[in-house]
């Protein structure tokens, strides 16, 4: 079957009343990425709908494939446009219905939204099903629970039908919700809290804590990877690279060692969040849940959240570890984030870090060292890439592709 048409459905958008046009352009935008290089195709975002006309050298199944990871789509379906007449629609109908199996049951569900079209739906269900029976041997009409349903839209400008809805990844154009800064550890979680955000419209810019040597050249080409991956889906990214290791060595002179994994993640949140102004973003995304490890109790949370005001997401606070898991290995994170390299972190987590860390003695430890010149520091010595899904680290470029850099 050749078809010529895809019908896009968006997800929550049609809610959105004036903001519409602005998110139908973004998904637009979203979907033009999306099926780069791939020719064969004309866009129109319409209000409620996009069409995707499909020429002749169109890969139909990879052009379905990519729109099914676009954020912001619910559907999408291959259909036939046909002319108004009801001569064309029964055609069509007996076309499509002719790549049912042999003893299989149908039923025609015709929607007119175009209200001065002759006929009305009953009498276009039964003439269409009467052609389909006519012209295809061995199929039987089930109004209850067919096996094939051939929908026939009959609209002003012309009518469309089909048989297949395929389920897109459903939420918001990325781009229509503001930026936020992601924090990316090399773990299982921050990248799904990343895709979680996006999926509700919002772009990401991502930092990672790095601390070389005690944290290997490995370490941050797995972050680079796990970039790599969400870009595929949402476009480039943009990741800071944050050099950690000497705030980390003076975390673990001036604090006490139960608390230097409560007065890290506070400094790490204090550089983020004077990231998070330069970049004008609004929020901080981390992986955090609720419970999970010790730096991740409420007591902790308070401890780390009180160095900033701005808010702090933490899409999986709730969810089951086997959840996020899911989710990893359906954005195809999960198999990068398990490889075995250090994190900054746990190179430095003391045998028994404090799991309800007293707040008045984060403020004592702390108060030995002024670490704003360091965080300053770090903040200024940022290492910025731009990631997006061909991206290749230097160690994997080719002699070529690094003297195409060159030139
Ligand atoms: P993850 O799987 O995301 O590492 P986790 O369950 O291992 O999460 P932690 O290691 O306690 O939890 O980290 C909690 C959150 O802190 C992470 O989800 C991430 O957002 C942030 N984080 C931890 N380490 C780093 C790092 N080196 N760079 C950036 N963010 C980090
Ligand atoms: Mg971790």
């Amino acid at each position: 079957m050749k078809y010529d048409h895809l019908i896009v459905r968006y997800g929550e958008l049609t809610l959105k009343g004036s903001n519409r046009k602005k998110f139908v352009n973004q998904l637009k935008t979203n979907v033009t990425r999306a099926l780069k290089p791939l020719d064969g195709f004309h866009i129109k975002g319409k209000r409620d709908r996009m069409y995707i006309e499909l020429f002749e050298e169109a890969d139909i199944d990879e052009i379905i494939h990519r729109l099914s990871k676009v954020y912001g789509i619910k559907s999408i379906s291959p259909v036939l446009k046909t002319e108004k007449n009801d001569q064309a629609m029964a055609d069509v109908a007996v076309q499509l219905a002719q790549s049912f199996d042999k003893g299989s049951t149908f039923k025609i569900d015709v929607k007119r939204s175009d209200k001065s079209y002759p006929k009305d739906t009953y009498e276009l269900q039964r003439e269409i099903g009467g052609a389909v029976l006519k012209n295809v041997e061995g199929l039987t009409v089930d109004v209850r629970q067919p096996q094939h349903e051939i929908r026939v839209e009959v609209r002003l400008d012309a009518i469309y039908i089909y048989v297949e809805v395929i389920q897109g990844s459903g939420g918001l154009p990325v781009g229509t919700g503001g930026k936020t800064l992601l924090m990316l550890s090399g773990g299982i979680d921050s990248p799904v809290a990343g895709m979680e955000v996006m999926k509700r419209g919002v772009t990401i810019e991502a930092i990672h804590f790095h601390s070389p040597p005690f944290t290997s050249e490995k370490a941050k080409e797995k972050v680079i990877e796990l970039t790599r991956i969400m870009s595929e889906r949402v476009g480039p990214i943009k990741l800071h690279i944050v050099p950690f290791t000497d705030l980390q060595k003076q975390i673990n002179k001036s604090v006490h060692p139960r608390y230097t994994m409560t007065s890290t993640r506070r400094l790490m949140m204090r550089v983020a969040d004077q990231l998070v102004h330069k970049i004008g973003a609004l929020g901080i995304v981390n992986g955090e849940n609720l419970g999970q490890v010790a730096s991740q109790t409420l007591n902790s949370m308070y401890a780390i959240n009180h160095v900033t005001s701005t808010p702090v997401l933490r899409p999986l606070l709730t969810l089951d570890k086997e959840d996020i898991v899911k989710k990893a290995k359906e954005i195809g994170t999960f198999e990068v984030s398990i490889q075995p390299y250090e994190d900054c972190c746990t190179i430095f987590t003391p045998k028994n870090p404090v799991t309800e860390p007293d707040f008045n003695k984060v403020m004592e430890y702390e108060s030995v060292f002024n670490f704003d010149s360091m965080v300053d520091d770090a903040v200024e010595n940022i290492e910025t890439i731009v990631v997006d899904k061909n991206y290749k680290s230097e160690k994997d470029k080719s002699t070529d592709a690094l003297m195409e850099d060159l030139f």
